[in-house]
C-alpha cells in the first residue's frame, strides 16, 4: 500500500544528508567533547560548528546557544530558569492559553510555588493581541512567553510587536520557536526575544536534541545540575551524533528555504484546495494569510477527526487528530476550543502537516480517498449531513 507522511508538526524523517553527517560521529568522533585527549579534541570543532549552524539560522551569536534534550526541555529551562532568577523583581508571568503543553504546564508547577500567572486568549485565528499582552503587564510582571508558530494551527502570531512591548516595559520574553524553525524566517534581533525554544526533531534532525537561545548577557537559572557542559548551563555529556544532525539540518534548512518553503506551500494549497472543493461542509481553523506553509487544520462537520485518522490510517495516510501528544487524549484540543470553535467542531478536526519530502503525487493520491472516508465517516455519525 502506498504510504503518504503528512504529519510533520509531529516529528520529521532525518534527512538524508543530515543522516550522513551523523554517522562519523557514531564511530570514528566516538569522544567526549570535554575530554583534553586526542579523541576529545577531535570532536570538539565539530561540536562547536553546529552550535555556529544552529545560531547562523536564528541569527544569533553561538554563545547565545545553548544544546539540549527536546523541545520540551528548552520550554521548561527557559520558563522555569527565567521566572527563577526574576524571582526578587517580581513573581507575575504571561502567557497564551494556545501554547503548548510544555510551556503552560511550566507555568502551572510554577504556580505551585508562588508565581501568578495570567494565560491571555486569543482571536478566532489563534493569535494574542499586542495589546493585550500590554494591558496584561503589570509592575510584578518577570515574563512572557508567546510561541512564534502553532503547533496545531500553524498560525504565527506577531512576536515583534509583542518583542517592542515587552522590552519597552523591561520585561523578558520568552518564545516557543519549535514548530517554526526552518519554515519562517527567525531573527531573534528584530523579534527582540529574550529567549527561545527549538527542537532537532521538528525539522529533519533526529530525535534527542534542542536547543535554547539565550540572549548575551541574560542570567537564568539552570534546570540541570551536573557537570560544566554548554558553559556552565546544561549539565550533561554532549548528544554529539544528534548536535552534529541538528547542525547540518540548519544549515540544509538555510540553504534550500525559497525553495523547500515554495514547493510545501504550493503542496498545500493544492491539498486544501481539493478538499475544499471536492468535500462540503469544511472549516479551515486558524490563520488563513498569516500560517505556517505546512500546516492545515481542518474540521470536517459531522465526521469525528480521531475516526478519519484510523480510515486515513487503513489507506496509508499519517496525519493528526490534533496535537501528537495528545493524541488519544478524551479532551478536545485546548487550542480550537481557545479560538472559540464549538466542540463538535473542535472533535470533527485532523491536522495535516507537510514537508519537504512530500510530492505532488501524494497530495492526488490523499484526495483521492479523503472525500470517500469522510462521507463514510458521516454516513455512520447520527449527526454527519448525508
Ligand atoms: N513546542 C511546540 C510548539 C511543539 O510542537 C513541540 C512538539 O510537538 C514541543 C514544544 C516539544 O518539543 P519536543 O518534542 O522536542 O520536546
Amino acid at each position: 500500500m502506498k504510504q503518504v507522511y503528512f504529519d510533520y508538526n509531529a516529528t520529521t524523517p532525518v534527512h538524508p544528508e543530515v543522516a550522513r553527517a551523523i554517522h562519523p560521529f557514531l564511530d570514528e568522533f566516538f569522544g567526549n567533547p570535554s575530554s583534553l585527549h586526542w579523541a576529545g579534541r577531535k570532536v570538539r570543532s565539530h561540536y562547536e560548528k553546529a552550535r555556529g549552524l544552529v545560531a547562523q539560522i536564528i541569527h544569533a551569536a553561538p554563545e547565545e546557544i545553548v544544546f539540549t534534550g527536546c523541545g520540551s526541555e528548552s520550554d521548561n529551562h527557559a520558563i522555569k530558569g527565567a521566572a527563577r532568577s526574576q524571582r526578587d523583581r517580581g513573581n507575575h508571568l504571561i502567557t497564551t492559553v494556545v501554547e503548548h503543553p510544555a510551556v503552560l504546564n511550566s507555568m502551572r508547577y510554577l504556580e505551585e510555588s508562588g508565581f501568578l500567572v495570567t494565560y491571555l486568549p486569543v482571536d478566532r485565528y489563534g493569535r494574542v493581541e499586542p495589546d493585550e499582552v500590554k494591558s496584561a503587564i503589570r509592575p510584578e510582571t518577570v515574563l512572557i512567553s508567546v510561541m512564534l508558530a502553532n503547533n496545531e494551527t500553524g498560525a504565527v502570531s506577531s512576536l515583534a510587536e509583542i518583542g517592542g512591548i515587552a522590552r519597552e516595559r523591561g520585561v523578558l520574553l520568552h518564545s516557543d520557536m519549535v514548530q517554526a524553525l526552518g519554515k519562517v524566517p527567525i531573527d531573534v534581533e528584530s523579534l527582540r526575544v529574550d529567549l527561545a525554544s527549538f527542537s532537532g526533531h521538528k525539522m529533519s534532525a533526529p530525535k534527542g536534541v534542542g536547543a535554547l537561545y539565550i540572549r548575551k548577557g541574560l542570567e537564568i537559572e539552570n534546570l540541570i545540575h551536573g557537570g560544566g557542559q554548554e558553559g556552565g548551563r546544561r549539565a550533561g555529556t554532549e548528544n554529539m551524533p544528534s548536535i552534529a544532525g541538528f547542525g547540518k539540518a540548519c544549515e540544509i534548512a538555510r540553504r534550500d528555504f525559497e525553495e523547500r518553503n515554495h514547493n510545501i506551500d504550493s503542496l498545500r494549497k493544492k491539498l486544501l484546495e481539493g478538499i475544499m472543493s471536492d468535500v462540503e461542509k469544511v472549516t479551515l481553523n486558524g490563520d488563513p494569510e498569516r500560517r505556517l506553509p505546512n500546516t492545515i487544520n481542518l474540521s470536517f462537520e459531522g465526521a469525528e477527526g480521531e475516526s478519519l485518522v484510523i480510515a486515513l490510517d487503513l489507506k496509508g495516510i499519517a496525519l493528526s487528530s490534533g496535537a501528537a501528544c495528545a493524541s488519544g487524549a478524551a479532551h478536545p484540543s485546548h487550542v480550537l476550543a481557545a479560538m472559540g470553535i464549538p466542540e463538535a467542531l473542535c472533535r470533527s478536526s485532523v491536522r495535516f502537516s507537510l514537508g519537504p519530502e512530500n510530492t505532488a503525487s501524494e497530495v492526488d493520491y490523499a484526495l483521492s480517498v479523503i472525500p470517500g472516508a469522510v462521507k463514510r465517516l458521516r454516513e455512520m455519525s447520527p449527526f454527519g449531513p448525508k
